[in-house]
């Protein structure tokens, strides 16, 4: 149970007062629906309005404080106009001008003759001064009423300044006095503040350099935040851990019979990664392993090798994909190893349905199927194994955390294999993945040609088309990409459909087309089409994005290449060269094309190294978007940065191993106080790990 102590902060943001339905709503889409969201949420501005010169000498455009008389009120002669007031100073005469003004209004807050402090935006126009809706008009005593600095924070449409600045001086006031939960000696060689003072500094900045990740108070805070975060991943894996894992020994028997019937031989990146994992299943110790390696790297046939040895075993196995689509593939393409192994697979996604599925659950609970391969649908409350010995998560950044923790909390302790063609820089590795164990598989298969990839402007769509004709009438098969934006799915699709209609009668070909509103039957069957060679050429938005494997396919299109991410560039560019012919990759621009698509596409033709590209994406957007959102932690994170503070996380990662290490249980009075910062952050998860809540 969450403190006491912070309830207070954790009350809805509606609480505060002045904060009505409205109000709540959009503040909590910019911050978060609890007073506690709105305390981290830090300024991303500051206006200083310490400025203060005389009018003659203001500068232009920026914010100044000036101290004027009220000369005289001009209202305007038709409504549509402003109404002015004239104002001076010893050196020079200003006009405030007022939109949509209360004459009356206008008349009491700047009295002819009497002396006002204003401040405001001063601009010039031509050689006279203006200022457009003063910020704030106060008698020369009362200057203190307002604000010399102001925090700015983020908003939204329908959301101003104001209000939110109070709602956020509100939630502050609420931030109760805690115990303190790092170290004295650390506080002190760092220079930091207590929590709450260091929350008060971050919200209270005078100066631009005030918001900067490197500010002590920021520092202290992202540190804070860090340490929950790794706390969170060590006491949620100790726990896992502790419940014991099997040994799984197998003797290599299927194995050996499901390699007698590859049509390759494994590569040795794939050898020494499969024999890590085996390993970890081989030991006491619960196996919490990630498998990383490139698109096309041949994950999936280590992943199946090592449920064989599950299944050798007398376990079960199970294989999770993030799409249908991809759970068909890989059923396809394990059948036949499967077969010679004479191991059962069982599928289970969203598509399967009453007695089909009741059937197959009844199998799964029985022990008759071996290897279950399915989409997030395993994780029903009604799918049980007869015993799961090893869970296999492909692609992996299409889940969270918790979907992680789901699988590996069904049943007896199962081993857990993730699986990523997100190469994941290290920085983020930390965050998202805490201490688990990690397998690289470098390299491709052996016979694979780099891909050539070409970089070409929308303008010269008929060059590209002529090219494309010439190579289908070889007998080539190519994908065409079309972007699919969320918020204008419809516009896509038409767009998709649009390219379709359109190259089907420049090609005078048969084109097929694939997207994400199609019903899964349609794309299968569309897929397959293009698998098959009945269609040359597949138009298709990012649906196709995630581990479609048709080895035939040499040419990958990809239009308005701009809007992508480099992740999301590479794993399309890495559905061809799949097989032996030589393949190419086309990255369409469209204007208006920004420094940062630039950049990206320059990256994407100067490289295929998978895990330069995720360093170089993660510089150029953040980690937010590398990930996903709560994959990187972005989403968990509300202070601190990966990428900014990498140097702290480093530090939070060992400070965590040594808490960890000397008080497993958080008991101590420092333990005690750790709870309440892991509650602060939201991590109550971690908090019932601990063996004694
Ligand atoms: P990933 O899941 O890592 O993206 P896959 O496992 O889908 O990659 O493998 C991509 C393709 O490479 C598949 O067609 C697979 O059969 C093939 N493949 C896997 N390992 C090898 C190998 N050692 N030699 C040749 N081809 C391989
Ligand atoms: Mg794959």
């Amino acid at each position: 149970m969450r403190p006491a102590i912070l309830f207070p902060l954790f009350a809805d943001i509606r609480t505060l007062s002045g904060v009505g339905p409205k109000l709540e709503k959009l503040i909590a889409k910019v911050a978060g629906p609890k007073l506690a969201d709105l305390a981290f949420d830090l300024p991303v501005g500051v206006v200083d309005r310490s400025y203060r010169p005389k009018l003659a000498a203001a500068e232009a455009g920026g914010i100044a404080t000036v101290e004027v008389t009220v000369l005289d009120h001009m209202p305007p002669r038709i409504k549509s106009q402003p109404y002015k007031v004239r104002v001076s100073d010893e050196t020079a005469v200003m006009e405030l001008v007022f939109f949509r003004a209360h004459a009356d209004y206008l008349a009491a807050l700047l009295p002819v003759g009497q002396r006002r402090v204003l401040s405001g935006r001063i601009e010039k126009f031509k050689d006279r001064l203006q200022m457009a809706h003063p910020d704030y008009v106060v008698a020369p005593e009362e200057i203190a009423s307002f604000p010399l600095h102001e925090p700015v924070y983020g908003l939204t449409e329908g959301l101003t300044a104001r209000p939110m600045a109070k709602a956020v001086r509100g939630a502050l006031e609420k931030v109760p006095q805690m115990p303190e939960w790092q170290d004295a000696a650390f506080l002190k060689q760092r220079k930091w503040e207590a929590f709450r003072a260091a929350l008060e500094t971050a919200h209270a900045p005078a100066h631009e350099s005030d918001l900067a990740p490197t500010t002590a108070a920021r520092q202290r805070l992202a540190y804070d935040e860090l340490l929950a975060n790794q706390l969170a991943l060590l006491l949620i894996r100790a726990s896992l851990r502790g419940n014991k894992g099997r040994p799984v020994f197998s003797t290599g028997k299927l194995k050996a019979l499901a390699v007698a019937a590859l049509p390759f031989a494994l590569t040795d990146p794939q050898l020494e990664a499969l024999a890590e994992i085996e390993k970890d299943m081989a030991s006491e110790k619960r196996m919490l392993r990630l498998l990383q390696g490139d698109v096309g790297s041949g994950k999936t046939i280590v992943a199946l090798l090592a449920m064989l040895g599950a299944v050798e075993a007398g376990l079960q196995a199970a294989l999770m994909a993030p799409t249908e689509l991809l759970v068909r593939q890989h059923l396809a393409s394990l059948e036949p190893y499967a077969r010679a192994a004479d191991v059962r697979l069982g599928c289970l996604t969203g598509r399967e349905k009453g007695a089909g599925r009741d059937a197959t659950l009844a199998k799964l609970a029985a022990g008759e199927i071996d290897i279950l391969i399915g989409t997030h649908a395993l994780f029903s409350e009604d799918v049980a194994f007869k015993d799961l010995g090893l869970a296999v998560v492909d692609e992996q950044h299409r889940f969270g955390v918790h979907q992680r923790m789901q699988l590996q909390s069904k049943g007896k302790p199962a081993d857990v294999l993730v699986m990523t063609a997100t190469p994941i820089p290290r920085t983020l590795a930390l965050t998202a993945y805490g201490d688990m164990d990690v397998s690289k598989i470098t390299g491709r298969p052996p016979g694979r040609k780099p891909v050539e990839t070409r970089v070409m402007g929308a303008a010269r769509m008929d060059d590209l088309i002529t090219h494309l004709r010439t190579a289908l009438d070889r007998g080539a098969r190519a994908y065409w990409v079309c972007p699919l934006v969320e918020e204008s799915e419809k516009i896509d699709l038409a767009a998709a459909e649009d390219r379709a209609v359109m190259l089907r009668q420049a090609l005078g070909l048969n084109v097929g087309v694939m997207h994400g509103k199609m019903k899964a039957a349609e794309r299968d069957a569309a897929m397959a089409a293009f698998k098959a060679g009945e269609t040359q050429l597949l138009v298709a938005t990012t649906v196709i994005e995630v581990g479609v494997d048709v080895p035939e396919a040499t040419i990958m299109v990809v239009e308005h290449a701009e809007r992508f991410g480099l992740a999301q560039l590479h794993q399309l560019r890495g559905r061809v060269g799949r097989g032996a012919a030589k393949s190419s990759c086309i990255l369409l621009w469209h204007e208006p094309l920004g420094e940062t698509a630039k950049a990206r596409l320059k990256t994407m033709r100067d490289t295929d190294d998978g895990f330069v590209i995720a360093e170089e994406d993660l510089r150029l957007r953040g980690p937010g978007e590398v990930l996903g959102k709560r994959q990187s932690g972005q989403e968990e994170f509300r202070m601190a940065d990966p990428v900014a503070h990498a140097d702290l996380l480093a530090v939070a990662h060992d400070d965590a191993r040594l808490i960890i290490a000397r008080d497993p249980d958080l008991k101590s009075p420092r333990g005690e106080a750790l709870r309440t910062l892991l509650y602060l952050f939201g991590r109550d998860e971690a908090v019932r790990y601990l063996r004694t809540g």
